[in-house]
């Protein structure tokens, strides 16, 4: 067995239970925050892809047959054991992807942590239809949820562990075995948590493989042996996982991808309450969510009131070193998505909009770029297209009707706010609006028992709650003739 690389950090990938090196071309993991290389981390190549989907699928066949009881006590010995290495995951979390160290500490890990709680305790409650004789006297109806198989899940960079831990949990607890693709920015943080998964799982339920889209990515979704494919991810990689889906085996799809969350502030909302939820809705992790408060539709009637509040609290977002403990957020992920973000600005700039704060990169090192406020007609580019950094467009509109008929014709359809004194207009326009989540009066706030999807080209299928277990099992009908 080889031993871990590059400068302490493990960059092995997880097979069968052993921790092997990566046998093709390396991605380069890296400190956003410095522009600093962290790890070269050796990419799987196709035959050790090959393994990782056999092993899952050699491990199936014992998983599948373990009690909810056993699942759950698994589960919960990995939350215990996060919550045990929280100090050191947390800082390959914070290193690799950027984000304020307090934050990945405090919140986010505790998240993870209960996120495997969840379901440890959800996979032990499960309902549904009762057993009965529907059909006559004599044929018994009985109703199994059995798990899928071989799930191949592919996460993303803007919350490493926290994805991971929203597929593998549920996946795992219905009895499912999995192959886990980290995003190639990303990967430490998955590697790290891999020991703690391997000291508890049997070998072959949870596998990670590292590598890219195209290679890695590709040929796990492609495999005939996957029969599920759950994706965090862009719109266009959603094609690509909808299109590998559609081959020789029909494959099961479980769809996370982009947003652009309406914040819809009607006449009578409370601008107080508005900005301070929005400092961190808006801000956290620099802007890089799908859920990004990133949209402001403001009735023109308070329009200057929230640009005046917006830019105030803008200008006293604390942003820099990840370490250090008064920062609100970090940079972006890469040197490339920052081109992307400066691209987006620099466009709507050229197009008349009007920057309001920010609109410029930020410092000489890492990936920084300035906290931005853009005055933005709803036809803009940068109103219409996920920025996915610290970028907020602000919109007026002519009450809660053009507000609904707008935020309803955007291509996304993941999270949104509504913010009004009168819950009766704000029920009103939650209703109408299509959206996988509204918020009314406030933004961003997640419960692990609620179910989190969206529609349109966000998507389909909920993460957390027993929703998303249920998406993790197979409903068969058995009928006995006596
Ligand atoms: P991405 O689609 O570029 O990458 C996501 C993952 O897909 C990575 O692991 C990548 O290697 C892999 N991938 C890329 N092409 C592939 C292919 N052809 N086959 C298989 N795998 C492939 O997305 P990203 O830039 O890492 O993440 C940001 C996106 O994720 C944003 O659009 C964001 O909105 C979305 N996101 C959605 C949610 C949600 O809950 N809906 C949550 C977080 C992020």
């Amino acid at each position: 067995m080889s031993t871990p690389s590059s400068a302490g950090f493990d960059t092995r990938l997880l097979i069968n239970g052993s921790f092997i090196s990566g046998e093709a071309r390396s991605e380069t993991a890296f400190d956003p925050a410095r522009g600093t290389i962290l790890a070269e981390v050796p990419s799987a190549s196709l035959a050790q892809v090959e393994s990782a989907i056999a092993a899952a699928s050699q491990a199936f066949t014992s998983h599948r047959r373990t009690t909810p009881k056993e699942r759950s006590l698994m589960l919960l010995a990995i939350a215990d054991r996060i919550l045990r290495e929280a100090e050191d995951l947390a800082r390959v979390e914070s290193l690799n992807a950027g984000k304020p160290l307090r934050y990945v500490k405090g919140g986010e890990l505790a998240n993870v942590a209960d996120v495997f709680r969840f379901f440890a305790g959800a996979v032990r409650t499960m309902e549904g239809t009762v057993s009965g004789n529907y059909r006559s006297a004599s044929m018994t109806s009985l109703i199994r949820r059995d798990p899928v198989g071989v799930v191949a899940s592919i996460a993303p960079w803007n919350y490493p562990l926290l994805m991971a831990a929203w597929k593998l949990a549920p996946a795992i607890a219905a009895g499912n075995t999995v192959v886990i693709k980290p995003s190639e920015h990303t990967p430490l943080s998955l590697i790290a948590l891999g020991r703690i998964l391997n000291d508890i799982l049997p070998p072959g339920v949870v596998n990670i493989v590292c590598g890219n889209g195209p290679d890695v990515g590709q040929a796990l979704i492609s495999h005939p042996d996957v029969r599920m494919v759950s994706l965090t991810g862009d719109v266009r990689t959603g094609r690509a996982v909808l299109a590998a889906a559609a081959g020789e085996r029909i494959k099961r799809t479980h769809l996370e991808l982009g947003g652009k969350a309406p914040v819809i502030v009607l006449k009578d909302a409370d601008i107080d309450s508005l900005v301070s939820t929005l400092r961190e809705a808006s801000f956290y992790n620099a802007g890089q969510d799908c859920t990004a408060a990133c949209r402001i539709l403001v009735d023109r009637s308070l329009a200057g009131d929230v640009e005046a509040a917006m830019e105030a609290m803008v200008a006293s977002l604390i942003y820099g070193d990840p370490e250090r403990d008064d920062v609100e957020f970090g940079p972006v992920i890469s040197a490339r998505h920052l081109e992307r973000v400066s691209g987006f600005v620099d466009r709507a700039r050229d197009q008349g909009c009007q920057i309001l704060a920010g609109g410029e990169r930020s410092g000489t090192t890492g990936f920084f770029y300035a906290p931005t406020l853009v005055r933005a007609p709803f036809d803009a580019e940068i109103v219409q297209k996920e920025v996915f950094g610290p970028v907020v467009t602000i919109t007026a509109v002519d009450g809660p009707e053009d507000a609904v008929r707008l935020a309803n014709s955007s291509e996304y359809g993941l999270a949104s706010s509504v913010w009004s004194a009168d819950q009766k207009t704000a029920l009103t326009v939650a209703n109408a609006l299509e959206y996988g989540v509204t918020w009314v009066n406030t933004h961003g706030v997640f419960a692990t028992e609620m179910p989190h999807g969206g529609m349109k080209n966000s998507g389909y299928g909920s993460d957390l709650s027993m929703q998303s277990l249920l998406e993790y099992t197979q409903t068969r009908h058995i009928m006995l003739a006596s």
